[in-house]
């Protein structure tokens, strides 16, 4: 029988009140209630490499992390998350004290979270932020504090072709103008989700200065780190001087393999860190994955050549969408990482993305997310919609004629 509530005491704690159902599942649901076309939520519509499917079933029948795993994760995966750390960018991480695995990034920043924060230290995230970390810095008790990432005025013809494109960019001033005696870490993500910036090297140098000279901690959540376009570069933070002992650093299998579903995470970090993380980790799922954690670690030992086809399946997406919706009539920020495309609607006559994004199964059959979801400032949000481009040629080709019929008569 259901618990009966008293009318002074609502069952969901405090904590929690401000968050109802994720936007990614109310617009799945949407899209499947309506037939649209689903661009609202990031997932991928064909699975990752065959060979990589296959390697988790080989585990499975050959009883391969069928019972639980070992907490930290199975050796052979924690061995090749370090192992592609050095490769990719120089970073010597030790499988045994240093690397994590997780239920996907969303434990680990759930676990770093719960792990590094006391009631009342201050988180500041770069909004539009994912929203998980809204969520999760409420139940560690945290006070989240928004820095937010503003959109060029102007178009800057600096990229390949001279196409003019506007980018979201982080104040840097107003970043420090945040930092407060109780201001216990910054929460990153680059490529960032939804704008699609890359955070340059001048950008995440002063980032890092910052952190050092307040002696801030630093999650950093890198999951689109093979996802970047253009002349972006993808630079963890952890590379940067004084930061490696201050940084949790976050990837995904599910991004990176386009197997969202198995969730599979990991976190790098020093030895400190990892232990901490660890503490809070083995209280929320103790361990997942077994099975798959064998297939991920096979996969990020698969060949350069893996990674550049996925990058240029993605840019050949990024364009073909970017394209679309720009003859649609929405201005479109080109990202220059990640999965995810940012428009401003104003152009249409819209300016609530809310109401768009309700209206927008119906008027065009397709589903976006309205960016504001991702705001404590919901009017800086407002006008902006992100529509995911990891989908079949065919899906987005036909996402952008309706839309066009829809906006561009
Ligand atoms: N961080 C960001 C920025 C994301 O976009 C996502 C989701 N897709 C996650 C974390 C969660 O990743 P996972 O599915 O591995 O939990
Ligand atoms: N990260 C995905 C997105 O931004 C969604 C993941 C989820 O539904 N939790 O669309």
């Amino acid at each position: 029988m259901a618990r009966m509530t008293s009318s002074a005491r609502p069952l969901l704690n405090r904590r929690l009140a401000e968050f109802g159902t994720t936007i990614f599942a109310e617009m799945s649901a949407h899209a499947t209630s309506t037939g649209a076309i689903n661009l609202g939520q990031g997932f991928p519509d064909t699975d990752g490499p065959e060979e990589i499917r296959e390697a988790a079933v080989r585990a499975l029948r050959d009883g391969r992390g069928n019972q639980y795993p070992p907490g930290p994760g199975v050796p052979e995966l924690r061995a090749a998350v370090a192992a592609h750390q050095e490769r990719r960018y120089g970073l010597s991480y030790d499988p045994d004290t240093e690397v994590l695995v997780t239920a996907g990034a969303t434990e680990a920043i759930a676990a770093s979270l719960l792990a590094l924060l006391e009631p009342g230290d201050e988180v500041i995230a770069l909004e539009p932020y994912y929203d998980s970390y809204a969520a999760s810095i409420a139940l560690a008790g945290g006070t989240r504090v928004p820095v937010t990432l503003r959109p060029d005025e102007e178009a800057a013809a600096d990229t390949p072709g001279g196409v003019p494109h506007r980018r979201f960019r982080l104040d840097l001033d107003e970043l420090r103008d945040a930092v407060t005696d109780r201001t216990r870490l910054l929460l990153l993500n680059t490529p960032h989700n939804p704008t699609g910036t890359v955070l340059t090297r001048a950008e995440l140098t002063e980032i890092a200065r910052l952190a050092v000279e307040r002696d801030l901690l630093v999650v950093t959540d890198e999951v689109y780190e093979h996802l970047v376009f253009d002349d972006a570069e993808h630079i963890p933070l952890a590379t940067l001087p004084g930061m490696r002992e201050r940084t949790v650093t976050i990837g995904s299998a599910g991004k990176t393999f386009s197997f969202t579903g198995w969730k599979v995470g990991w976190v790098t970090a020093s030895p400190d860190l990892v232990t901490a993380v660890r503490s809070a980790k083995q209280f929320l799922t103790y361990v997942s994955s077994g099975p798959f954690q064998y297939a991920v670690a096979e996969a990020l030992a698969l060949p350069d050549t893996y990674f550049d086809a996925f990058r240029a399946d993605m840019l050949r997406k990024r364009d073909l969408l970017a394209a679309g919706l720009t003859d649609a009539g929405f201005s479109v920020f080109r990202p220059q990482g990640t999965y995810f495309v940012t428009t401003d609607i104003r152009p249409l006559g819209e300016s609530d993305g809310f109401a768009f994004c309700r209206a927008l199964a119906e008027r065009a059959g397709v589903v976006a997310i309205p960016n504001a979801v991702f705001y404590d400032h919901r009017e800086a949000g407002a006008p902006f919609v992100r529509f995911a481009f990891c989908k079949k040629v065919s899906v987005l080709e036909e996402a952008v004629g309706r839309l066009r019929k829809a906006f561009a008569g």
